[in-house]
């Protein structure tokens, strides 16, 4: 299936200069909704990759994460922004290109050991991956894969992450 035809370009958003990926044409089309999930899910079972539980970031990894795990028969944690999360968190801080942002984690969202699958809709400099990476292995769980429908290849934000499968849909 043709992803990138479901992908909508928006120039200049959310600043001048700045052409965003917008998914909401993708997730709205049944047919590429249902493609997107499948084939994540299958590439991971492919690639040997299972998992306790499915890590999404918000606000695009709630979309996408939950129905991920499902597929993979894992559980779903969401890592969301600060203030957030009720109960005791990790937090960690990444550089954004004017300024930081901070992401935060349930301290008891894994069992210990658990293995981890992390989800967002897009990479572009692997900040929010990298983040959530150590998010994650701070509370005790073990990173085994990476999903993303749409990478900003030359970005290089794979670099960033570690060697484990990360998984990509489209390119640019
Ligand atoms: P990074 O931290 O890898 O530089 O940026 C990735 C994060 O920014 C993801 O959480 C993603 O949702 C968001 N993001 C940045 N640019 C875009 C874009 O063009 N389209 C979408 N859908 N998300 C973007």
């Amino acid at each position: 299936m043709d992803l990138k035809s479901l992908i909508r370009d928006i120039p200049d958003f959310p600043k001048p200069g700045i052409v965003f990926r917008d998914i909401t044409t993708l997730l709205r089309n049944p047919e590429g909704l249902r493609y997107t999930i499948d084939t994540l899910a299958q590439k991971f079972q492919q690639a040997g990759v299972g998992a306790d539980y499915v890590v999404g970031m918000e606000s695009r990894g709630f979309i996408f994460g939950p129905p991920i795990a499902y597929q993979l028969g894992a559980g779903f944690v969401p890592v969301r922004k600060p203030g957030k999360l009720p109960a005791a968190v990790y937090s960690a801080e990444y550089d954004l290109e004017y300024g930081t942002d901070t992401l935060e984690v349930h301290q008891d969202a894994f069992t210990p050991n658990s293995q981890v699958v992390i989800i967002d809709d897009l990479i572009a400099t692997g900040g929010t991956a990298a983040a959530t990476v150590k998010l994650v292995e701070q509370a005790g769980g073990q990173v085994v894969g990476l999903g993303f429908i749409i990478e900003l290849r030359a970005l290089g934000g794979r670099q960033q992450l570690p060697d484990v499968p990360l998984i990509t849909l489209v390119d640019y």
